[in-house]
């Protein structure tokens, strides 16, 4: 067992584990034990609800072993890394154990990049297989690999069977289109047809510290993409302390509600590992579309709800226009919504909890910390904080213009954290790793405070911050006060060139379903809300603002769009 001394405390108030000083034990074993584990304790539960079709533990751990053993014949073990290139479905988390039972390396690949981002993360990380469905929004962007020999294998899901019948049979009727063929290939092979294999792997040895579980691409601090490299006890620690958190857990199993995409590091640990970790259903979401997930909630009734700021708007707005909904709604058994990955606006929060009687609490972290690195305490909430460091974790404020300097209590700076789910590095790229990797600690690129009892508030993104004549704005409290308006469904602020200034905001808002929202409006509402160096330069009111993958509203869109406009 490896120790690690516990720093702040204990968040998960709710459990009664004991306050400052608790020591940290990070479970030894490789990830897939998670899933082994509860197979063996539960195989008849169920662990993945896909639109109504389920699939055992049981059966869910001969899938990840009939893999592995394919995996392992086919020279994808120890240190292999394979591509998963899914939307949220079974065989996302088949694909996902099984590559590491085999002693792979995941990568996951969003299914949502070009192909040229694709082709890019491909090479990078030196992937010879991807697991992709034959959907024509995926497989035209990965088969071309195959045909390149950028890729020895391709492992096609037949995403039709994959649905429950009728939804199958409706899928094949009415969406042909989204269906791909699939061109004959000798590196092309049918998961179908492997998962049916009944042979089992043999067993691997695995070093949990050292061997890698995942290569997980971001922007990172520095925008630059790049794979931050998490090991199996990375994972694990994550796991681990994001479910001590949680506290005790219903016997008959919880239900997650599984929406935001397998393939970001935030639902593989919140909704897949931790899942899987207490027994849970997954229920899997495969694409945000509102009327399908509410009516998901209310046939499944769900338990654990995690998701972006943005899900948990549209949720509220639609609330609010159909209030007589709410009571057959299904929300009622959530015990915990848990929002993080994106700043959560105080009106998204107060709205949604008043509307639905569900209680949002908040995470915060990166994918360089496997990605979990504080959390709201269950009882004890404290406004416009992002909680306490998880057990394990320690958290310190540095100094903006000397990182060398530890901040106290209530002064800004950049937030760093230090945990045993701190990667090891960024992928093939040493002198990234250094720029922010220092001594153990992890240097965020964000920035925020510590109050006087320990919990963290984030203000920005260091490389979001504006500059107004040389002083900083953050978009974030701009766009806190946007959103107070009655007819703004969501918000961006972003710093755009200024000749006097250097930089000025420019607000891009959107307005609520149904609602209609002018520019002058905007400005008429901010004018006496907003400082002087927070007026914003511009506001433009669009139909709806760009995402992430994730769901996250992306200023990194906003921000190209606007410096291709200026030239
Ligand atoms: P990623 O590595 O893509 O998951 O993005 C991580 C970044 O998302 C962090 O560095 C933060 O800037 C932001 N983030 C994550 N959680 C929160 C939160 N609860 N509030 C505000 N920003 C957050």
């Amino acid at each position: 067992m490896v120790k690690v001394r516990g720093l702040g405390e204990h968040p998960s108030l709710a459990t009664g584990v004991k306050g400052r000083g608790v020591d940290f034990v990070v479970p030894e074993g490789p990830l897939f034990g998670l899933l082994e584990r509860a197979a063996l304790v539960h195989p008849e539960r169920v662990c993945v609800d896909f639109l109504g079709r389920t699939t055992s533990y049981g059966e869910m751990w001969r899938q990840v072993e009939a893999l592995a053993a394919w995996l392992l014949r086919h020279g994808f073990g120890s240190g292999q890394r394979v591509g998963i290139c899914l939307p949220n479905c079974p065989q996302a988390v088949v694909a996902y154990y099984g590559i590491l039972r085999a002693g792979g390396v995941v990568v996951n690949l969003s299914p949502l990049q070009t192909a040229e981002e694709l082709a890019a993360q491909v090479a990078d990380s030196g992937t010879k297989m991807v697991i992709c469905p034959n959907l024509n929004k995926i497989l035209p962007k990965v088969y071309p690999l195959l045909l390149g020999k950028k890729l020895k294998r391709l492992m096609v899901v037949n995403f039709a069977e994959a649905l429950p019948w009728p939804q199958s049979w409706l899928f094949r009727v009415f969406k042909f289109k989204e269906i791909s063929p699939v061109p004959a290939h000798e590196g092309l092979v049918w998961m179908e047809e492997v998962l049916a294999g009944r042979s089992k792997p043999r067993e691997v040895k695995i070093n949990p510290a050292k061997d890698l579980a995942l290569l997980q691409f971001t922007g990172g601090t520095t925008g630059v993409p790049k794979a931050a490299m998490l090991t199996h006890r990375n994972l694990m620690a994550n796991t681990e302390q994001v479910r001590i958190w949680l506290g005790e857990t219903a016997p008959e199993g919880e239900r997650f509600l599984t929406i935001l995409p397998l393939f970001h590091v935030f639902a593989m640990t919140a909704c897949m590992n931790l899942g899987i970790a207490v027994g849970a259903t997954l229920v899997l979401v495969p694409a945000f579309q509102l009327s399908q997930l509410l009516g998901i909630i209310r046939r499944t009734k769900p338990t654990i709800f995690p998701a972006v700021p943005s899900l948990f708007g549209a949720i509220a707005n639609h609330f609010a226009a159909h209030p007589a909904q709410v009571a057959a709604s299904g929300m009622g058994g959530i015990r915990w919504c848990i929002s993080g990955g994106a700043p959560l606006p105080a009106d998204i929060k107060a709205r949604f909890e008043k509307l639905s009687g569900c209680v949002i609490v908040e995470g915060y972290g990166l994918t360089e910390a496997s990605p979990v690195v504080s959390c709201t305490p269950p009882m004890r909430q404290v406004a416009g904080s992002v909680g306490q460091p998880l057990p394990g974790t320690a958290i310190e404020i540095r100094d903006l213009k000397k990182p060398a300097k530890i901040l106290g209590a209530g002064k800004t700076g950049e937030i760093v954290a230090k945990g045993p789910q701190v990667m090891q590095g960024y992928w093939g790229k040493p002198k990234e790793t250094a720029k922010v990797l220092q001594k153990g600690w992890l240097r965020t690129g964000d920035v925020g405070h510590l109050d006087v009892q320990g919990f963290l508030h984030l203000t920005n993104r260091l490389k979001e911050i504006i500059l107004v004549s040389g002083y900083n704005v953050y978009p974030r409290a701009i766009e806190e006060v946007v959103y107070r308006h009655p007819k703004v469904a969501e918000v961006t602020v972003i710093g755009v060139p200024d000749a006097d200034k250097g930089e000025r905001p420019k607000i891009f808002v959107a307005a609520k379903a149904g609602e209609v929202v002018s520019e002058a409006e905007i400005l008429e509402f901010v004018k006496d809300k907003l400082n002087p160096l927070q007026r914003p330069v511009a506001v433009e009111v669009r139909a709806s603002l760009p995402k992430t993958p994730m769901g996250k509203l992306d200023r990194k869109v906003l921000v190209a769009e606007e410096r291709a406009r200026r030239g």
